[in-house]
């Protein structure tokens, strides 16, 4: 049974105003994959090397595939999605031609935005990652080679993301691989009002919803967190009547108190 997959090239359709809070992150994704990409020429002219590499890292649901899914879009270039879960083969060899098909097509579709997924997992199972020793530490290897290949303004950049950044084979950070390294966190109250704000877009809000004060009351709600929140939100107006045409504060309020930030202190003393 083999594992290859088929390598799928996506044109996302997230841009950067979908995505709340993480300004940062975004002014720096934009500087360093939307820029290059969109301008290859004037990176040349003035002999800037632009990153190859970059490396999302934060807890779970902040918003990490969001941000590169709309560093593609916003670059006008495609977006391949994969996982390091995805690349780790027990069939000797197939590892390395699922990454070498994953670079092929991605040059073959330039611009391109890869997307690695789960970084941390390309650390032998012994270390708490998925695989046999061996196997990643060639996965590493061929994912390092391949990134070396690529040419400065090739027009293929990475973008690696992982929840567990101290678990990362430090080969994969040196310069010219992953060397831009960008934390993603929970929201601030100014986030999470803008991704209340997207979350209910389409949604019938009544007078008295207040998000400003819902944000002010959800500390340490990720971005999907948050989404799940007004999900439930809608779900509690719902069990009033199946024609209930107005999702309510007090709705908003029963969701709250179903709901708990994914994300603790203590987790956020990792990063
Ligand atoms: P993981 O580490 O588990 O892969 P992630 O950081 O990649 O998580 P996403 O998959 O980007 O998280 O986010 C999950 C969902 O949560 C998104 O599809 C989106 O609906 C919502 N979400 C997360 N962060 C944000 C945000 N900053 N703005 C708007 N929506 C968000």
């Amino acid at each position: 049974p083999s594992a290859m997959r088929e390598v799928m090239v996506q044109m996302p359709n997230i841009g950067w105003d979908d995505i709340g809070g993480l300004d940062e992150a975004r002014d720096r994704l934009r500087e360093g994959v939307e820029l290059p990409l969109k301008h290859p020429g004037s990176f040349k002219r003035l002999g800037i090397r632009p990153a190859k590499g970059f490396l999302l890292y934060g807890p779970p649901g902040t918003g990490k595939t969001l941000l590169a899914k709309a560093a593609a879009r916003e670059s006008q270039a495609n977006f391949i999605a994969t996982k390091s879960s995805d690349l780790l083969s027990k069939w000797y060899g197939e590892s390395e031609q699922q990454i070498a098909r994953l670079f092929a097509r991605a040059r073959q579709v330039a611009p391109t935005v890869i997307f690695i997924d789960e970084l941390d997992s390309l650390v032998p199972a012994r270390g708490g990652g998925l695989g046999e020793p061996q196997v990643t530490e060639r996965v590493v290897n061929t994912i390092l080679a391949e990134m070396d290949g690529l040419e400065e303004l090739q027009n293929v950049v990475v973008i690696g993301a992982t929840n567990r950044p101290n678990l990362i084979d430090p080969a994969l950070l040196r310069p010219g691989r992953f060397d831009e390294l960008i934390y993603v966190g929970p929201p601030d109250t100014a986030g999470r009002r803008r991704i209340l704000a997207i979350h209910t877009e389409g949604m019938p809000l009544a007078k008295d919803v207040d998000l400003q004060l819902m944000a002010r009351n959800t500390e340490r709600f990720t971005g999907a967190d948050l989404e799940d929140l007004v999900r439930r939100a809608g779900l509690t107006a719902l069990r009033r009547g199946l024609d209930e045409a107005q999702v309510t504060m007090s709705d908003f309020q029963t969701a709250l108190e179903e709901t708990r930030a994914s994300v603790t202190e203590e987790m956020l003393d990792d990063y």
